[in-house]
């Protein structure tokens, strides 16, 4: 049996008009909400798998009914890929405007043979519901569903205006969304982006995630000669690409682990005060952190804590080294090419493209006569950061201390979601990352699962913060 969300007993949860009444609502409905997900759950809707398009879409039916079911009026569009669901409330003039993104797309089951139990047939034991899109991200999206509907019951409509929009292509990097989003930005216009599709930092510990990481991502290659050619014969009289390109890529960075390339911390936003002194309430372990990464060191930009460092300073490294004879055995060439790939990571304000450039110009200046560069730009990715000083982050909060009986930390991601950035520029909304997942969820995994408390919770949350949001947002 799954257990019953704890009750908070703090003096928030009257304040913010809950979560008291949600709580009842669930404990009454507490089978249907899960068998619900289960039915979602079944559906092996696999984006990569072209074999897997039918039930694709049948997910995409399946979120678009439930919407329907709570109260709002649903979509299901086609796109160049798979379809897009959107949903909207009865229009409240005046109200402010949430819009909730989430994916019914999954990753691949394989290897099947390490589940327990089979992916698509998902099951509850121990209070953990366990099938594959459990928490990535059919649970955490669905929790939202089944809170408007709450809402609809407990208070005979929404507060705000609420829109969703559910995509099935998260999973193979979202190809068709931003154009959707661009295409429909009058109709998804909103004040604040609710996001759902991580993890909290450790169990029990409400969670905002308020800073995503961006990306630039380059190939360099460098050339020498026309062809490879006998160290015996021409070593010690012309260039040899491998230490011409171990030379500029050493230079990248100081020995105080800084990025040596001129500009490059020129946007960077530092962490202000409130930043660091929430940094600091975040439970984070090193040694644990060095026992997970099997690492007995934790080097980096001197200066800055393992935890800044990981989630608020850029990087830069190296993923992959190539050229010249590596087999077994010697072979006395100088070759001709040599060959590097190497990403950074990127903060608020930096912009990808600019950074680009001047990893680029540096490379270039720092190449020694007679080796030709060539660099292609990869990826770009753009970082996210939502201002903390926001209304819906502080409205947020106090929903989340009321639901979970304890303030939430405030966390950022060494990662990047893109689609985070495309939600702020297309539609003007504020991200607000709710994660509802813990750590241990195997996403992308077999056994992925999500606890059932967590489900619940995910759902008072998402009730309780809806409420917050239009008092909040309202008031402005
Ligand atoms: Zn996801």
């Amino acid at each position: 049996m799954p257990s019953a969300p704890q009750r908070p007993e703090t003096a928030a949860a009257s304040a913010v008009g809950g979560p008291a009444d949600v709580l009842a609502y669930l404990e009454a409905n507490r089978e249907r909400v899960l068998a619900e997900l289960l039915e979602w759950l079944r559906i092996p809707s696999v984006s990569t798998d072209p074999q897997r398009a039918s039930d694709v879409a049948r997910a995409a039916a399946f979120v678009s009914d439930a919407l329907g079911r709570a109260g709002l009026e649903a979509q299901v569009h086609a796109t160049a890929g798979h379809p897009v669901v959107t949903a909207a409330s009865p229009p409240i003039a005046g109200a402010p405007t949430v819009v909730i993104y989430g994916h019914y797309d999954v990753q691949p089951a394989e290897p099947l043979e390490a589940w327990a139990t089979p992916p698509f047939e998902p099951v509850v034991v121990d209070g953990r519901i366990v099938g594959r899109g459990a928490s990535d991200d059919k649970g955490q999206l669905y929790a939202h569903v089944k809170a408007v509907e709450a809402l609809r019951d407990l208070d005979g409509g929404l507060p705000l205006n609420v829109r969703f929009v559910v995509e099935g292509e998260e999973e193979i990097g979202s190809p068709n969304l931003p154009r959707f989003l661009r295409e429909h930005r009058t109709d998804l216009q909103a004040d604040v982006a609710l996001v759902s599709d991580g993890a909290m930092v450790a169990p029990e510990t409400p969670t905002i995630t308020y800073g995503l990481r961006g990306l630039v991502y380059l190939t360099v290659r460098v050339r020498t000669a026309g062809r490879d050619l006998h160290s015996g014969a021409y070593g010690g009289g012309v260039p040899n690409p491998l230490t011409a390109l171990a030379s500029m890529l050493a230079g990248l960075k100081d020995a105080s682990g800084r990025v040596a390339v001129a500009g490059f911390y020129d946007d960077v936003a530092e962490l202000d005060e409130v930043e660091r002194e929430r940094l600091a309430r975040v439970p984070f372990d090193r040694h644990a952190f060095m026992a997970d990464a099997g690492v007995t060191a934790t080097p980096g930009e001197a200066g800055y804590g393992l935890l800044e460092r990981l989630w608020a300073r850029p990087t830069l490294d190296l993923h992959g080294l190539g050229g010249g004879f590596v087999g077994a055995g010697s072979k006395t060439v100088i070759p001709a090419e040599g060959v590097a790939k190497l990403s950074c990571r990127l903060v608020a304000h930096q912009d990808p493209r600019r950074i680009a450039d001047l990893l680029e110009t540096h490379l270039r200046r720092a190449a020694p006569e007679g080796v030709d560069v060539d660099v292609v730009v990869d990826g770009l990715g753009e970082p996210a950061l939502t201002p903390l000083d926001h209304p819906a982050v502080a409205a947020t909060a106090r929903a989340l201390e009321a639901v979970w009986g304890r303030p939430p930390v405030f966390a950022r991601t060494g990662g990047s979601i893109p689609i985070v950035v495309d939600l702020q520029r297309a539609l003007g909304a504020v991200p607000v990352l709710l994660d509802m997942g813990l750590e241990d969820d195997r996403l992308h995994a077999p056994n992925e699962k999500f606890e059932v408390r967590n489900y619940l919770q995910g759902i008072v949350a998402s009730a309780v913060t809806l409420r917050t949001l239009a008092t909040a947002l309202g008031a402005r």
